[in-house]
C-alpha cells in the first residue's frame, strides 16, 4: 500500500488480516498465523469466540446505544459481574485504557482536595505506561511518549519501579502525595513483574498514609496473569483499579473500579462519558467475564504460562542472546542482550505473531483459550526463529 489517508502514527507491518478463529488469523492472501499477541492482550478469548459473537449479534439487533441519561440494565449486570470478580465495590465504564486511567487520576485529585491538599501529587513509576492522553502520557515513564507534547500536566512525581526504598522515602518526605499509580506487571515497559515486596510495601504505605493505591490493570486484568486481576495474587485490595484491553475481547471498553476510601469520591457531575458502558460493549463484557469464569480461564492462563516459560527455558537454554525470561501467567517476556525488533518480521514469516517492546524484549500475550497443541506450536515456531536470529549476530 503506497497511498493512505491514515495519519502515520503507527509503523504497520505489511500484512492485513481478514478473519480469525481462536488463536489463528488468516491474511488477505489466505496465509494463516498463530496469534501470540491477541491484538495486544485484547482478544483473551481468541478471535470470533462464539459466546462473544452471539452476544454482540443479539444486542446489535436489539439496541446499540441510549446514553447514560437513562437506566441501562445490561450495564448494571456487567458492572455487578465485573465488580464481583474484581473484588471491588463500584465501577465506571469508559472506552479505553487511557480513559480509565484519566478517571483514576481525577479520583486521586478529588481524594487529595478532600484531605485539604492544595496541589495533590501522584506517584508514578519509571518505565510505566498509562496511555496517550495528556495526563496519562505524563504519568507514562517514557520520554519517547512525552517528547513534543510539553507542557506536561503538573502533579506527578516519579520513582524507580520495584524500588520500595525510593517510593517510601518520597512518600515519607512529602505531605502532598495523595496516591500511587502502578502496574502489577509493566507491559509496554518490558514485561517486568513487580516484586511481591514492592507491591506489599506500597499497599502498606498507602494504608498507613491515607493514599489511594491505584493499580493500572489495563493489560494485566481479565485473567491474563492467572487471576481475574493481578492484585488478587496478594492479600490486600486496591482503592482504585483500572482495566480495559481484555475486558471486551475487541469492543472498545474500559473500566475504573473503586473500593474502600475511593468508593464515594465520584459524585453526580464529576465524570462522564457519552458512550461509556453502552449496551453493545456491555453485552461483550458479560460474555467475556462469564466465559472466563465458566471455562476457568484464569487457572488455564497460569498453567499455560508456566508451560510456555518451561518450554522456552528448555529450547533457549544454550542461546547466549537471551538475557532473561520472565512473566506472570500469559504475559511473557524474553529479554535479549540487544535490540531485537527484527524478530517480529522473522516470526511473521514463520507464521507467528509476536511483539517486541522496550526495544529488546519479545512479548508474548497469547489467548487464554490456547490449546495444549497450540502452545506446542507456539514453541515450535518461536524457538527456531530466535535461535536463527541469534546465530546471525556477531
Ligand atoms: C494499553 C495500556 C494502556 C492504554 O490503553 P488504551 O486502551 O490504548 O488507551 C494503559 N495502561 C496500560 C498498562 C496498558 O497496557
Amino acid at each position: 500500500m503506497t497511498e493512505t489517508a491514515l495519519i502515520p502514527t503507527y509503523a504497520r507491518l505489511p500484512v492485513a488480516f481478514e478473519s480469525g478463529r481462536g488463536a489463528w488469523l488468516t491474511d488477505t492472501q489466505g496465509n494463516t498465523y498463530l496469534d501470540a499477541l491477541s491484538g495486544i492482550a485484547v482478544c483473551g478469548l481468541g478471535h470470533a469466540h462464539p459466546a462473544v459473537t452471539e452476544a454482540i449479534q443479539a444486542q446489535a439487533a436489539k439496541l446499540l446505544h441510549t446514553s447514560n441519561l437513562y437506566q441501562q440494565p445490561i450495564q448494571e449486570a456487567a458492572g455487578a459481574l465485573l465488580t464481583r470478580l474484581a473484588g471491588m465495590e463500584k465501577v465506571f465504564f469508559c472506552n479505553s485504557g487511557a480513559e480509565a486511567n484519566e478517571g483514576a487520576i481525577k479520583l486521586a485529585r478529588l481524594h487529595g482536595h478532600r484531605k485539604g491538599v492544595e496541589k495533590p501529587q501522584l506517584l508514578v513509576m519509571n518505565n510505566a505506561f498509562h496511555g496517550r492522553t495528556l495526563a496519562t502520557l505524563t504519568a507514562t515513564g517514557s520520554r519517547k511518549v512525552q517528547a513534543g507534547f510539553e507542557p506536561l500536566v503538573s502533579g506527578f512525581l516519579r520513582c524507580g519501579y520495584n524500588d520500595l526504598e525510593a517510593a517510601s522515602a518520597l512518600i515519607n518526605s512529602r505531605s502532598d502525595i495523595v496516591a500511587v499509580l502502578v502496574e502489577p506487571v509493566q507491559g509496554e515497559g518490558g514485561v517486568t513483574p513487580a516484586s511481591d515486596e514492592f507491591m506489599n510495601g506500597l499497599a502498606a504505605l498507602c494504608q498507613e498514609k491515607d493514599l489511594l493505591l491505584m493499580l493500572d490493570e489495563v493489560q494485566t486484568g481479565n485473567g491474563r496473569t492467572g487471576r481475574y486481576f493481578a492484585y488478587q495474587h496478594y492479600d490486600w485490595t486496591p482503592d482504585v483499579l483500572t482495566t480495559a484491553k481484555g475486558l471486551g475481547n475487541g469492543v472498545p471498553v474500559g473500566a475504573v473500579m473503586v473500593s474502600g476510601k475511593a468508593a464515594d469520591l465520584f459524585q453526580p457531575g464529576h465524570h462522564g462519558s457519552t458512550y461509556g458502558g453502552n449496551p453493545l460493549v456491555c453485552a461483550s463484557v458479560l460474555a467475556v467475564l462469564n466465559t472466563l469464569e465458566q471455562e476457568k480461564l484464569c487457572e488455564r492462563a497460569a498453567y499455560l504460562g508456566d508451560y510456555l516459560v518451561q518450554g522456552l527455558k528448555q529450547g533457549l537454554s544454550d542461546c547466549a542472546a537471551v538475557k532473561t525470561l520472565r512473566g506472570k501467567g500469559l504475559m511473557i517476556g524474553i529479554e535479549m542482550t540487544q535490540p531485537c525488533t527484527e524478530l517480529v518480521k522473522l516470526a511473521l514469516e514463520a507464521g507467528l505473531l509476536i511483539n517486541v517492546t522496550a526495544g529488546q524484549v519479545v512479548r508474548l500475550l497469547p489467548p487464554l483459550t490456547l490449546t495444549d497443541a497450540e502452545a506446542d506450536q507456539l514453541l515450535e515456531r518461536l524457538i527456531p526463529v530466535i535461535l536463527k536470529w541469534a546465530a546471525r549476530l556477531d
